[in-house]
């Protein structure tokens, strides 16, 4: 059967109202972690206490992105996250096709101050934890505490942290050995 327009998805944009941007009734979300941007325009809760894993990324599209070294990505699911305000005051850029539109993945900011607020990716997202309060005491970096290292040979700093690192995503690529800098062959 030819596709007719009535078989088109509705052209409403209802992954607004799906997570992560689903607004959770007060009561009905458990609040672990709290984080904002830098103006306080955007402000999300954390339903879990610690995130699946935690990263470096060393990508030179991080490094462009959040105008730093490399980037610290937690990983959650998608319903770990709760914003208050839904989808108001955050903007969008899908690096890949280079649009501001939501096309996953894609980078996620506040409109007002444009401090990165995650990454959102088709299954996970990834918050950055210098946004989280309570990140600087001994539990926030206990929690959030980084297992590895990703695309580390695009890397502008050297980090001897005894961690392992990886030429691509963590696991499913060449590990580089930290003093040399070099992948390891073999492995
Ligand atoms: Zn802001
Ligand atoms: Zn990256």
């Amino acid at each position: 059967m030819p596709e007719t327009q009535q078989d088109k998805p509705p052209e409403r944009e209802s992954w607004k109202e799906q997570p992560p941007y689903r607004v959770h009734e007060v009561g009905n979300f458990d609040v672990k972690w709290k984080g904002k941007c830098h103006c306080g325009a955007v402000e999300y809760q954390l339903s879990r206490d610690k995130p699946l894993a935690s990263k470096y990324c060393h990508c030179t599209t991080c490094q462009q992105l959040h105008g730093a070294p490399f980037q610290w990505a937690a990983i959650f699911h998608k319903t770990d996250i709760n914003f208050p305000r839904g989808h108001h005051n955050l903007a969008w850029y899908d690096s890949a096709n280079k649009s501001r539109t939501h096309h996953l993945p894609c980078k996620v900011q506040c409109v007002y101050c444009r401090t990165p607020i995650m990454d959102e990716g088709r299954n996970m997202i990834l918050v950055f934890p210098t946004l989280i309060e309570g990140i600087h005491t001994r539990e926030g970096r206990e929690a959030f505490e980084v297992q590895s290292h990703m695309f580390y040979l695009q890397r502008v700093v050297d980090l001897r942290d005894g961690k392992p690192k990886f030429r691509g995503l963590s696991g499913g690529s060449e590990r580089v050995d930290e003093e040399t800098g070099e992948v390891v062959e073999g492995k």
